[in-house]
């Protein structure tokens, strides 16, 4: 990532010549004085310049991005930055395996709804159900050929998996390309989704719903669980995930 890069020689990292005369520049604007330390009342030399907005965040070197400051707000500064992406990164979240045996990551939204989802801008149909409960069948039947069928099984065979993975890597892969898929219909003009989630309980498909805003509806299976149980028992390709996935029936509300 781009703040973890080989930082480089001082002009590949654009602090060359340019940047010299541009930190003289703001120093003369700012008095050679630190702005930070003048906005707590108290004048101190500044010999540096520093982005406002890092540019390890999109900040730019136009002047309002840019401002005088000394040794000692620098570093506090460049270490709270530090601490923001640490932050950000543990938000994103370490996934976990949860009590429906798949993997799960912290959001915003709770669930596995992706951090920072906006609104599908093409009919989004949500289909959920438990393991076994026909969602994907549904899916074929229902969705136009040019349509976009976003399943994680499907995504997972697609990337080297089993049908029914266990490997927490595979699923880890899946899932991260299952969100793209999601994030795109943000920006989607033509055609249909169709979507397979689980969304144990009401209340996860509910917060699907409203995630993905105005054009998403939410169809939910109605298989009995004993066929789900039935259907899981008599798929031999299933055999690693029955455990999982028939307590996953058994909880899904
Ligand atoms: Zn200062």
């Amino acid at each position: 990532m781009a703040w973890q890069g080989d930082r480089g020689t001082r002009h590949q990292r654009g602090y060359g010549h340019r940047w010299v005369k541009l930190r003289d520049t703001i120093l003369q604007r700012d008095g050679h004085l630190c702005i930070p330390c003048l906005h707590n009342g108290r004048p101190t030399p500044a010999k540096q310049v520093d982005h406002i907005t890092p540019k390890s965040q999109g900040g730019t070197d136009e002047h309002d991005n840019l401002q005088s400051i000394c040794v000692d707000c620098h570093k506090a500064k460049t270490a709270s930055e530090a601490a923001v992406i640490r932050d950000a990164l543990r938000a994103e979240g370490k996934p976990s395996i949860g009590d429906d045996g798949w993997v799960t990551l912290p959001t915003k939204w709770g669930y596995s709804i992706p951090h920072g989802l906006r609104p599908s801008a093409i009919p989004v149909t949500i289909i959920c159900g438990p393991p076994a409960s026909g969602k994907t069948t549904y899916a074929h039947e229902h969705a136009a050929p040019t349509d976009k069928i976003i399943d994680l099984d499907e995504i997972t065979q697609r990337i080297g998996g089993k049908m029914w993975e266990t490997d927490r890597a595979i699923i880890r892969r899946a899932l991260s390309y299952r969100d793209v898929m999601i994030r795109s219909l943000a920006d989607a003009h033509t055609g249909a989704a169709w979507f397979i989630v689980t969304g144990k309980t009401a209340q996860e498909r509910k917060t699907w719903l409203q995630a993905l805003g105005e054009k998403a509806r939410l169809v939910v299976m109605d298989t009995p669980k004993a066929v789900c149980i039935e259907r899981i028992l008599a798929e031999p390709r299933r055999a690693d995930a029955a455990r999982s996935q028939i307590l996953a029936v058994d909880k899904w509300q």
